[in-house]
């Protein structure tokens, strides 16, 4: 036990979301600028090899759990291999992968093979007009990605949908029944303010009490459970075997158990998504740092995670986009 990472406040940090790449091919319009150009370069990003040590010092220090983020994860190439890589390292026992599903039906079957065995998709419309305005994508391409990888045998399968006044809080009851006939699980996820996208956005916030009080009214919800150790609190859905995650950064901050850290592609670990912390491991990795000391700067890295973010008091506060932190 005495091994485990705990941060100042006592929280024990087991799980790594970790971005392999602040690039995406969508362009949604809380998330990231239509005309931005800022990314990473090349000779920024960590290797896969930088990648896998990094992790590993993490693996032998109690985290378990690693969720492939981005940007859009697909789009770095060679997915599959990175991915094999982190799946032989010791420790870790949950890999999953966030995605936006534009190319997921030509690299399924590989991360599967690879070790990935869940994911989450983005999906805020089931509408291609409205779709393509919030996303600047194409609708088809994604529910091909969910349909493969539905087939491909990944369970479960979560849906992430931001859900947005005026611009898609009338489809909850649509997303709700596409996910009860494919066997998706729902997950609804409050607008942040983060990075200047994401405040524009904050005219659309809608509090999710409101949408479980609006489903209350025709669908019975049954408080439940689901493991994955992530911060959606579940219902049940009486008479399917639909569950409905409701992420509440804003009208309920969970940052009490909040037991995770990101670590971007530049090498950087944000400590908190709300705010500035962070430590960066490019230098030290760049610099030759053995696997003893770069378990120490592990350690060292974690004791400067914040209390909590601050997005409703300092909604100015994050200026990073989402697609640079790791989503
Ligand atoms: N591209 C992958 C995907 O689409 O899942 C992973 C990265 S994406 C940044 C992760 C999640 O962050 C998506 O579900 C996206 O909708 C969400 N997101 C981005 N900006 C947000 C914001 N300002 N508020 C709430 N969620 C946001």
């Amino acid at each position: 036990m005495s091994n485990q990472l705990i941060d100042p406040f006592g929280r024990g940090v087991e799980y790594i979301r970790l971005s392999v790449t602040d690039r995406c091919d969508l362009r949604c319009f809380y998330c990231l600028p239509g005309d931005y150009r800022d990314f990473q370069e090349p000779e920024e990003w960590l290797t896969f090899d930088e990648i896998e040590r990094i992790i590993r010092a993490f693996a032998s220090l109690g985290v378990q759990r690693l969720r492939v983020t981005g940007g859009e994860p697909l789009v770095r190439k060679n997915l599959p291999a990175l991915v094999t890589q982190l799946s032989g390292i010791s420790g870790i026992e949950d890999l999953s992968l966030s995605t936006n599903a534009v190319s997921l039906a030509r690299q399924a079957e590989d991360l599967k093979t690879a070790g990935i065995s869940r994911i989450n998709v983005s999906l805020d419309s089931l509408r291609p007009e409205r779709f393509k305005d919030i996303t600047r994508g194409n609708l088809d391409k994604v529910i091909n990605g969910l349909m493969t990888a539905k087939a491909a045998g990944f369970s479960p399968i979560k849906i992430n949908m931001v859900v947005m006044k005026g611009v898609n809080d009338d489809e909850i009851e649509d997303m709700l029944e596409f996910c009860i006939e494919h066997d998706f699980t729902l997950r609804f996820i409050e607008t942040m303010p983060v990075g200047d996208t994401g405040r524009s956005a904050a005219s659309h916030y809608v509090s999710l009490q409101d949408v479980k009080d609006r489903l209350s009214e025709r669908y019975q919800l049954i408080p439940g459970v689901m493991p994955g150790g992530g911060p959606a609190r579940y219902v049940q859905v009486a008479g399917t075997s639909l569950r409905i995650g409701f992420i509440t950064p804003i009208s309920q901050h969970f940052c009490e158990t909040c037991n995770r850290v990101r670590l971007a592609v530049d090498g950087t670990l944000y400590l908190c998504l709300g705010q500035d912390h962070k430590f960066e491991f490019r230098p030290l990795l760049r610099a030759g740092i053995s696997d003893a000391d770069l378990q120490e700067a592990a350690r060292t890295a974690i004791t400067l995670k914040p209390e909590r973010h601050e997005f409703r008091e300092k909604p100015q506060q994050v200026v990073r986009f989402m697609a640079r932190t790791g989503g």
